[in-house]
C-alpha cells in the first residue's frame, strides 16, 4: 500500500467555534440544500433557508422546523451564504443577494462551476469557499442521521479574513463530512474533475455503456427482460463490490470465466478511440467549451436538453425496466409491490 500524498481531515481537525456563533443562509432546498440545512441545524448552527416567495419548497422547510426567508433577506442576515440552488440559476440568484454580503461574510458553494467559469464575480471583501460532499444530498442527510458521515471536498477561492479554511472545515464538520474525511482541493480541480467524471464515466459513460449492451442483445434476438437484467440490474452488484474493495474484490468475487472474459474483452471495447474522445471531452471542460454550451443552452430555453431527456426517458430499457423492478422488488419494496399488485 502506498501512502496518499493528500491530507485527509477528520473531526479533530475542525474547530467548531468557527461556525457555532454564526448564521448560515442556505439558498435552495433541493438535494444538497435540504441536507446541509437540516444537518447544520441538528449540529446547533443557526440556519435560515432562502427561497423565493411562492416556492413550493417553503412548506417543506417549515415542516422540517427551519426558518425560511427570501434569498435576499436570508443572505443579508447571514454570515455564511451557502449557494445551493441549481448551477444554472446561481448567477441570477447571486444578483439578488449581492447587496446583503458584508465585508468578512462568506459566499460558499458545493460546486465550482460559476466561480471557475466567471459566471459569478464575488465582491473582493468576502471569503469565497467550497464545501462539496461527494455524494447526492439525500445520502448526506441519511448518513448524518445514522451517525455517519459523507466524504467531502473543501476549497478556498478567496480568503479575505484569513479564516476561510478554518470556517469551511467547521461547516464540513457541522454537515458531517469530517466524520468520513475531507480533502482540500481548488475550485478549478473540483470543477473540472466533477464535470469530466459525470460526463465520461458516472452519468454519461455508464448509461451509454448499459444502453449499447442492452441494444446489442435485443438486436440479436434475446429478450429485453434478459438484456435488462444482464446489462443494468447486475451492474449494481458489480459496482457494490468495486466500492467495497476496488476492482480486485470484484474480480475475486466473479467466476474465473467472467474474470478472463472481462479482462480479455474490456480493453477491446473501451479502446483508443474512446480514450481519444475522453481526452476531447476533458479539453472541452478545461477550455470552457462545455461551460459556454451549457450556459447558451439555458439561455435558449434548453432545446437540446429537452430533446435528449425525452429520448432517454422513452428508450426501450426504461419501458422494460419499470415493471421488472416492481416484480423483482425485495425487502420493504417487495411488500409495497405485493400490496400494489393486490389492489
Ligand atoms: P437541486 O436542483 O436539487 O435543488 C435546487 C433547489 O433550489 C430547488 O429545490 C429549489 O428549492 C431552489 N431553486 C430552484 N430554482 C430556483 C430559482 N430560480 N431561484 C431560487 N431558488 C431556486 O440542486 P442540487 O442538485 O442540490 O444542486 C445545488 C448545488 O450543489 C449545485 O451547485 C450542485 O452542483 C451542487 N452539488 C450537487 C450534488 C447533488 O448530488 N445533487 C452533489 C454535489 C454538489
Ligand atoms: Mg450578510
Ligand atoms: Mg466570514
Ligand atoms: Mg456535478
Ligand atoms: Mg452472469
Amino acid at each position: 500500500m502506498t501512502d496518499l500524498d493528500t491530507t485527509v481531515y477528520y473531526d479533530d481537525d475542525a474547530d467548531r467555534s468557527q461556525i457555532d456563533d454564526k448564521t448560515v443562509a442556505v439558498l435552495g432546498y433541493g438535494s444538497q440544500g435540504h441536507a446541509h440545512a437540516q444537518n447544520l441545524s441538528d449540529s446547533g448552527v443557526d440556519v435560515v433557508v432562502g427561497l423565493r416567495k411562492g416556492s413550493s419548497s417553503r412548506s417543506a422547510v417549515k415542516a422540517d422546523g427551519l426558518r425560511v426567508a427570501t434569498p435576499a433577506a436570508a443572505a443579508a442576515e447571514a454570515d455564511i451564504v451557502s449557494v445551493l440552488v441549481p448551477d444554472s440559476v446561481q448567477p441570477t440568484v447571486f444578483e439578488t443577494i449581492r447587496d446583503g454580503l458584508e465585508p468578512g461574510d462568506t459566499l460558499q458553494f458545493a460546486h465550482g462551476f460559476n466561480i471557475h467559469y466567471n459566471q459569478i464575480r464575488p465582491p473582493e471583501d468576502v471569503d469565497v469557499t467550497m464545501v462539496a460532499p461527494k455524494s447526492p444530498g439525500h445520502l448526506v442527510r441519511r448518513n448524518y442521521e445514522a451517525g455517519q458521515g459523507t466524504p467531502g471536498l473543501v476549497a478556498i477561492y478567496q480568503d479575505e479574513t484569513g479564516e476561510a479554511f478554518d470556517e469551511a472545515m467547521s461547516y464540513a464538520h457541522a454537515i458531517g463530512c469530517t466524520r468520513a474525511g475531507v480533502i482540500e482541493t481548488t475550485f478549478r480541480e473540483e470543477t473540472e474533475t466533477d464535470l469530466f467524471g459525470e460526463q465520461a464515466v458516472l452519468c454519461g459513460g455508464v448509461t451509454a455503456l448499459v444502453k449499447t449492451g442492452f441494444e446489442t442483445l435485443v438486436d440479436a434476438g434475446y429478450s429485453p427482460e434478459m438484456a435488462y437484467f444482464e446489462c443494468l440490474n447486475e451492474l449494481k452488484l458489480i459496482v457494490d463490490l468495486m466500492y467495497e474493495g476496488g476492482h480486485a474484490e470484484m474480480w475475486q468475487s466473479v467466476s474465473d470465466t467472467a474474470e478472463y472474459g472481462g479482462l480479455s474483452r474490456g480493453d477491446r471495447l473501451i479502446d483508443e478511440h474512446v480514450r481519444e474522445e475522453m481526452e476531447e471531452v476533458l479539453e472541452e471542460v478545461q477550455d470552457g467549451t462545455f461551460a459556454r454550451e451549457w450556459i447558451t443552452e439555458n439561455q435558449a430555453g434548453r432545446p437540446s436538453y429537452t430533446q435528449l431527456k425525452h429520448a432517454e426517458e422513452t428508450h426501450q430499457i426504461e419501458q422494460v425496466g419499470e415493471p421488472l423492478r416492481d416484480l423483482f422488488a425485495w425487502g420493504d419494496d417487495k411488500e409495497e409491490a405485493a400490496e400494489a399488485a393486490a389492489d
